[in-house]
């Protein structure tokens, strides 16, 4: 009898035991699943974009400013375009009856603007910022499920820039970090050689268009995965892993870095390292090797896309955050993103991604962090140069939704950025546009009769100066455009929704 008790009671607390553990991993279930909607900008409503923009089957613009084929200048011209299409470029004295033509005189007309590294989450809001801002194209840098299905919407007809999308990120990590950056942050780590080839033989077939390379990477992983790609025909583009040295990477076949900073990061390991006061020794050290690194960049086909602008804005976000957030569209960033949630910090002071407050208490920690940020950010820009100077394929891209950088928006701050760095305007033009278009294989980026209607109208020459890229009259895309009216109410309504899901309040952090 005695033991029969305790047999029931021993059960009892192993069924209790159970019920707790279950609703335990329920309960983190369903709070991470929670958090990570947050963070990825799902809880924000979506708008109904249909009101801001207006569709034609055929429209032209007459006596405007075209960006000619061969990039050298701008020529006065007439265009019609029809169906989604550039139907005819003619002469300004070629006007076509029965066609209604916008007034495009002292305007200027180039392509649509290509941002080469975007990272859209969850939130369909992000597309209608890059159109007002006339992005008519990006490249989606850790593609999803969803991004894979926005990218066909684009295609059959909606309101989008039109999507390239690159998998996840990949990599061969083991263990506890391998099994977080998968849980919560959709990486994909290939455990064997085997299992990466098996993995990247799916990418195309599933829609992607190139396989996205993660910095934690072994050196075999690397090299079966860009042979099994090439069988696949399907491009490798990402980080530079942290096995493999630039010598590598020349003949890899990998076909495109992201960010200028995984050059310089390999330089500084190859420099042995950057300790504090080493900072002016590394720089010469980079001054003397960058132009050939870019000529071999060059010489072997590999195109880099920049995200320089965010590298410039580290120092800013590490030790003068308050300052900085007023610099930024704050108010059109996805709320969830910018607050971060309990998985992810976001962009503002007390919950930023790069700051970090001890620093700030510690002057001597601080003087030596403020140098060492400010070197990593100088051979950036040295780098950059070094790019420009030897022609090497370089796209510009921006890295959107990283702390600190508004979709759409931080294109033109991109362009910035390199026109600082030394690249002439003709080059942030061609990078923002045909470069990444060809790169891409899309029909975009080219004032040519068969390639895809998409558009800028400025009233001010970029080729003047870049900043120009953002007097912007009306953006064409698709069989779609928006007026300069439209754009203003379309961000009017994103940063009204935007007000509905905040839980911090911005208004002290506005420009
Ligand atoms: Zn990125």
């Amino acid at each position: 009898m005695k033991l029969k008790f305790r047999k029931k009671t021993i059960i009892k607390v192993i069924i209790g035991i159970f019920i707790l553990i279950a609703l335990g991993l329920g309960g983190e279930y369903l709070w991470s699943g929670h958090q990570m909607k947050k963070h990825t900008g799902s809880l924000t409503k979506v708008i109904d974009p249909t009101s801001y923009f207006d569709s034609y089957e055929i429209i032209g613009i007459k006596n405007v400013n075209i960006y000619t084929k061969d990039s050298a200048s701008f020529v006065t011209r007439n265009i019609v375009l029809k169906n989604g299409k550039i139907d005819a470029i003619n002469d300004v004295t070629d006007l076509q009856s029965n066609i209604d033509y916008i007034n495009g005189a002292d305007r200027y007309l180039i392509p649509g603007l290509v941002d080469t590294h975007a990272h859209l989450l969850n939130s369909k809001n992000d597309l209608y910022l890059y159109l007002a801002n006339g992005v008519t194209s990006i490249a989606e840098m850790f593609g999803t499920d969803t991004h894979l299905e926005w990218k066909k919407e684009a295609k059959n007809g909606a309101i989008s820039p039109n999507m390239y999308v690159a998998s996840s990120k990949v990599g061969s990590q083991k263990g506890f970090s391998a099994e977080m950056s998968k849980n919560y942050g959709g990486a994909i780590h290939y455990q064997t050689i085997e299992e990466a080839r098996e993995g990247i033989a799916t990418f195309r077939k599933e829609g992607y268009d190139a396989i996205k390379l993660g910095s934690m990477l072994n050196t075999e992983t690397y090299t079966a995965i860009i042979d099994e790609a090439k069988k696949q025909d399907i491009p490798v583009i990402g980080h530079l892993s942290y096995e493999i040295p630039l010598e590598t990477l020349y003949s890899s076949g990998q076909s495109q870095l992201a960010h200028v900073e995984e050059i310089t990061k390999s330089t500084m390991e190859a420099f042995g390292g950057v300790a504090y006061g080493d900072e002016e020794k590394y720089l010469d050290y980079l001054k003397k090797n960058a132009d050939s690194i870019a000529i071999k960049l060059r010489e072997n086909n590999i195109a880099v896309s920049t995200t320089i602008w965010l590298m410039e804005s580290l120092p800013k976000q590490k030790f003068d955050l308050n300052n900085f957030v007023r610099t930024i569209e704050l108010k059109y960033a996805n709320p969830g993103v910018i607050e971060g949630s309990g998985l992810r910090q976001g962009w503002l002071p007390g919950n930023n991604e790069y700051e970090n407050p001890e620093i700030l208490q510690d002057a001597e920690r601080l003087k030596k962090s403020k140098t060492y940020n400010d070197a990593y950010v100088k051979a950036i820009q040295i780098m950059s140069s070094a790019l420009a100077r030897n022609n090497v394929t370089v796209l510009v891209g921006t890295d959107t939704n990283v702390a600190g950088v508004v979709p759409g928006f931080s294109f033109h701050d991109e362009m910035k950025s390199l026109s600082n760095v030394g690249f002439t305007n003709r080059q942030i033009l061609d990078a923002s546009t045909i470069v990444p278009a060809k790169f891409m294989k899309m029909k975009i980026g080219k004032i040519e009769v068969g390639y895809e209607s998409d558009l800028v109208l400025l009233s001010k020459n970029p080729l003047e100066d870049i900043a120009n890229s953002k007097s912007i009259e009306m953006v064409f895309f698709d069989k779609y455009r928006i007026d300069e009216n439209g754009i203003k109410k379309l961000l009017n309504k994103i940063e009204d929704v935007n007000n509905d899901t905040r839980s911090v309040e911005i208004n002290a952090y506005l420009k």
